[in-house]
């Protein structure tokens, strides 16, 4: 099967790793919203939350642990989580995975987080989150 996530998982692909467990994987968007957005995913392959609903409840959590990393880390005063399922939802990678997209004052609500911040580095990104 020819899986971009499974792939990412298996480290075939590389990524900027924030989480880890026996059951989920948890990287750095690679065309982020907002400061830290990070795409979490089963480290087994299901298609989706409509598939699997089940599949959500297995990565609770990492969902739990990753979020709470993002916010001390960066700083962040909030978080939206966000799962797509099927393409007219705007589901681009078919393997199950959560958004969790760090929240800052100065873009709020829910008009806020449409906004994307432009000019993140990534790197910089990943080295504040790994440091500590
Ligand atoms: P979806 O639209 O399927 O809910 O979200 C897929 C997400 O995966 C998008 O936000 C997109 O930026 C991200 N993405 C796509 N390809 C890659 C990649 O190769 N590496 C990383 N880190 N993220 C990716
Ligand atoms: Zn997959």
């Amino acid at each position: 099967m020819d899986c971009l996530f499974c792939a990412i998982v298996a480290g075939d692909i590389p990524s900027r790793g924030v989480y880890a467990d026996d059951t989920a994987y948890a990287f750095l968007d690679i065309n982020p919203w907002h400061r830290g957005h990070t795409v979490l995913v089963p480290r087994r392959h299901v298609a989706d939350l409509l598939e699997q609903p089940e599949g959500l409840g297995e990565i609770a959590p990492a969902i739990n642990a990753t979020g709470r990393l993002l916010v001390d880390r960066l700083g962040a005063q909030g978080l939206n989580l966000l799962s797509n399922a099927g393409a007219v939802a705007g589901q681009e990678v078919f393997h199950l995975h959560v958004h969790l997209i760090p929240r800052y004052a100065d873009r709020p609500g829910m008009a806020g987080l449409m906004q994307r911040e432009s000019d993140i580095d990534l790197d910089e990104v990943y080295r504040q989150l790994v440091a500590g």
